[in-house]
């Protein structure tokens, strides 16, 4: 082929590529940013690029928006859906990318460079947004703050597992237990190919949790490692939850015409991530706990409202562990232990009540440790106090094993009465089940925000 063709083929290759392109990122120094995040407390959204223009909204810091345009220092956003507005660019910056933080108590600083004053901490597993760089340092957007941090010690939002490795089970049946001790109390059993994430390792020990929710220690030679793979497929959890809060993650990745979009998703917002829930299933195996006027047991009550907990709190990033996956007996030594074992941020047992006074009604939140538990007890009023289907009893004091020999903040949660007959048809309905793992979820949120 002569070069006067090659020379033709390319510039039509241009073409369709530039022509491909939505206009707004055609300008050169918009090319890699499709996102605004609002970098102050509040700021006005404005009718046009101007102080004189009307405001239409007010927007916060750490909100992310479409990104239009940049013109004479404002911002052309979709602030809504289909609602267009302009904030002074002073006020907020382009998105660069979003990335998690990979260390606890990393320092944000007001300045790039070790020197920097420290204005603020972040956790590990705090989703920031980077609007800057510069050398080994990135300037990042947080809710809280505006600040800079080493660079080091964020990795890519778009892998949410991280360094997560995970492995699957060679032998027929292995035991998980509550230590890395073959006379360790065993909490349960996994099968052959069952998939788990592996948490930490100790002499010939792993200590895993499975997707189901199990967590223990387990003989690390019965585990085949398979590297960089996650337990869980995470765009399962993504196409299924309908958070309120979700917004679009657009990157724009390499230059010219070789730039291509590398993820366009709904994500739901990981206000849990880096967070570890324990729940507690009361009750199991020989426990049946109490019974229904109707005839369902505890036990599955606890079950049932377990499992849907379990799979809305991972929407927001949480790692939940269940102190029992199966209808098993559990000691309670062994569902506070697994409490400890993985430091858990949130420990919430789930109970139904029982009394003999048959009028007896409602929910009642307990907590026995007055600083600690009662701190989580209290994100439960809101939520609890909103629910129609049942009344609030309020938060007391309860001298329950599961929260008094436990080290972690710690919340027993009686659900309703099943003594009572209309309680217990209630508590039975899956309306109620629904709206009841929803208040819980609100109230975890809260108390972690
Ligand atoms: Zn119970």
């Amino acid at each position: 082929m002569r070069p006067r063709r090659w020379f033709a083929i390319l510039v039509c290759l241009c073409c369709l590529v530039t022509a491909a392109w939505p206009a707004e990122v055609k300008g050169e120094n918009k090319k890699k940013e499709r996102l605004a995040v609002v970098t102050v407390d509040r700021v006005n959204v404005r009718q046009g690029p101007g102080v004189p223009y009307r405001p239409l909204a007010n927007v916060h810091r750490g909100e992310t928006y479409r990104l239009i345009d940049i013109k004479d220092g404002w911002l052309k956003i979709e602030w809504k859906k289909n609602k267009i507005g302009w904030i002074a660019a002073s006020y907020a910056a382009p998105v660069r990318e979003m990335e998690i933080v990979q260390e606890d108590r990393l320092r944000l600083r007001q300045e790039p460079g070790l020197d920097g004053r420290i204005i603020g901490h972040l956790a590990q597993g705090d989703q920031v947004i980077v609007i800057k760089e510069k050398g080994e340092w990135k300037q990042i957007v947080t809710k809280k703050a505006v600040g800079w941090v080493a660079a080091s010690y964020l990795a890519d939002a778009e892998s949410p597992t991280g360094s997560r490795q995970t492995g699957v089970v060679t032998a027929d049946s292995l035991n998980v237990r509550v230590a890395p001790s073959l006379d360790a109390e065993r909490i349960g059993r996994l099968l052959h190919g069952e998939r788990v994430e592996i948490v930490e390792t100790k002499r010939d020990w792993y200590k895993i949790v499975t997707r189901s929710g199990l967590g223990g220690w387990v003989a690390a030679e019965y585990i085949e490692m398979k590297n960089g793979q996650a337990v869980g497929n995470p765009e399962e959890a993504v196409a299924e939850s309908a958070s309120p809060a979700a917004v679009d993650l657009v990157t724009i990745q390499g230059n010219g015409p070789r730039q291509y979009v590398k993820k366009w998703t709904r994500t739901p917002v990981q206000v849990l991530a880096g967070k570890t829930i324990v729940l507690d299933a009361g009750h199991g195996g020989k426990d049946g706990g109490a019974e229904s006027v109707n005839g369902v047991t505890e036990k599955t009550l606890t079950m049932e409202t377990a499992e849907r907990l379990k799979e809305k709190l991972e929407t927001y990033g949480a790692r939940v562990v269940l102190t029992r996956v199966n209808d098993d007996y559990v000691p309670l030594s062994a569902r506070v232990a697994t409490a400890r074992l993985y430091q858990a941020d949130a420990f919430i047992s789930l109970h139904y009540d029982s009394a003999e006074d048959e009028d007896a009604s409602g929910i009642t939140a307990y907590y026995y440790d007055r600083f600690a538990d009662y701190g989580l007890a209290q994100s439960f009023q809101g939520p609890f106090s909103k629910l129609s289907a049942l009344p609030f009893r309020g938060l007391a004091f309860g001298n329950y094993y599961v929260l008094r020999e436990n080290e972690r903040p710690s919340v027993l949660l009686e659900l309703g009465y099943l003594s009572n007959r209309s309680d217990a048809e209630v508590v039975a309905t899956d309306s109620y089940q629904e709206t009841v793992t929803t208040a819980i979820v609100n109230a975890v949120r809260h108390y972690f925000q």
